[in-house]
């Protein structure tokens, strides 16, 4: 029987599968890379190969431009590849469009590392997928018992009373440039929010582009053509980081919203200045961590990428041999401002 180890192993540039020849999620340039999500720490430019879904493989190509890899392959949800002497798929991660879980097994064992994740609805990508397996690889972004995001939902229905009770004054929303803020903007629709929704100039490529994988966004229009009257009474998405710009200073009187997980904790929201927070994570919660773990049925788990100590705790209270993968290079998208400008 292979060990888990035989299969995966942590390297400083991330988890190598060394019977199969490829790296997952590789932080350095590698010869072959299998990617998860478009997100900037998890895809990185500059591999010699690159296997993911074919909206990832998108995703990076408006991010770093055509040249991002030596070669491309897209991979479909539950296609099975054999690489070297591993064999792989990759399955829904609910986290953002294009998101995948990597499957790979080898002698019989079964590892799955999930990227990023998230087991609630979300109408801009395929719902998460149960594998079952032998080994989890998990993320813990909110891996803290703390971190209960409840019903996004009703947190949509707090941002529209908002609008509707100051129809005089703007609302921005800061939002992960790839995900949130189409995730929000989906939502809004699907509440009944019909108005045109504006955004930054950075999230454009990215919103133009699920817009064209048939995610319904409504009227989405760039700030930059709007008059600052225009712009009352209206919903503004934007990243995190433009809020405490001289760009916000457009907007008549803004209401400061965040659509985050962060967004529980109030510390957070009043550093930021933002007086109307939005609990909305595109990763699980520690309920949903845990449930996942759980519903595996692995009976060992590596917990990367956030608060691995208290997960690593949990599991092995309830008798799963657990770790800590030390990888550095993963970041949490939602704190990671520098990226909205890009
Ligand atoms: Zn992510
Ligand atoms: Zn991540």
């Amino acid at each position: 029987m292979m060990r888990p180890e035989d299969i995966l192993v942590p390297t400083p540039s991330g988890v190598c599968c060394k019977p199969g020849g490829f790296h997952i999620d590789p932080t350095r340039p590698v010869d072959k890379a299998l990617i998860t999500h478009g997100h900037s720490d998890h895809a990185r430019a500059g591999h010699g190969k690159v296997l993911a879904t074919q909206e990832t493989l998108d995703i990076m190509r408006l991010r770093y431009g055509d040249g991002f890899a030596g070669s491309v392959q897209a991979v479909s949800y539950g296609e099975t590849l054999k690489l070297d002497g591993a064999r792989v798929s990759f399955h829904p991660a609910g986290h953002v469009l294009g998101s995948a879980q990597i499957r790979v097994e080898c002698g019989g064992l079964r590892v799955v590392a999930s990227g990023d994740y998230k087991d609630v609805v979300d109408p801009t990508c395929a719902p998460f997928e149960l594998v079952p397996c032998d080994v989890f690889i998990t993320e813990a972004t909110f891996g803290l018992p703390v971190f209960r995001h409840h019903d996004a939902d009703g947190e949509i229905a707090k941002l529209l009373r908002s609008v509707a009770l100051f129809p005089e004054r703007a609302h921005l929303v800061g939002a992960y440039t790839l995900g949130k803020a189409q995730r929000v903007m989906a939502m809004l629709r699907a509440a009944g929010h019909d108005k045109p929704i504006y955004i930054h100039g950075a999230a454009e490529a990215i919103t133009r582009y699920y817009q064209s994988r048939g995610i319904e966004l409504g009227q989405v229009e760039l700030v930059r053509g709007a008059n600052k009257a225009d712009l009352a009474g209206h919903i503004t998405v934007c990243p995190p980081s433009a809020m405490s710009d001289l760009w916000s200073r457009r907007f008549p009187d803004p209401v400061a919203a965040f659509a985050s997980g962060w967004m529980r904790v109030r510390a957070r929201a009043r550093q930021r200045g933002v007086t109307l927070p939005l609990v909305i994570s595109d990763h699980a919660d520690w309920d949903g961590l845990t449930a996942t773990i759980a519903a595996t049925g692995a009976s060992e788990i590596w917990v990367t990428h956030g608060q691995e100590d208290a997960l690593v705790h949990w599991c092995q209270t309830k008798g799963l041999k657990a770790r800590p993968l030390d990888i550095a290079g993963y970041g949490d998208e939602d704190e990671a401002d520098s990226e909205a400008e890009t």
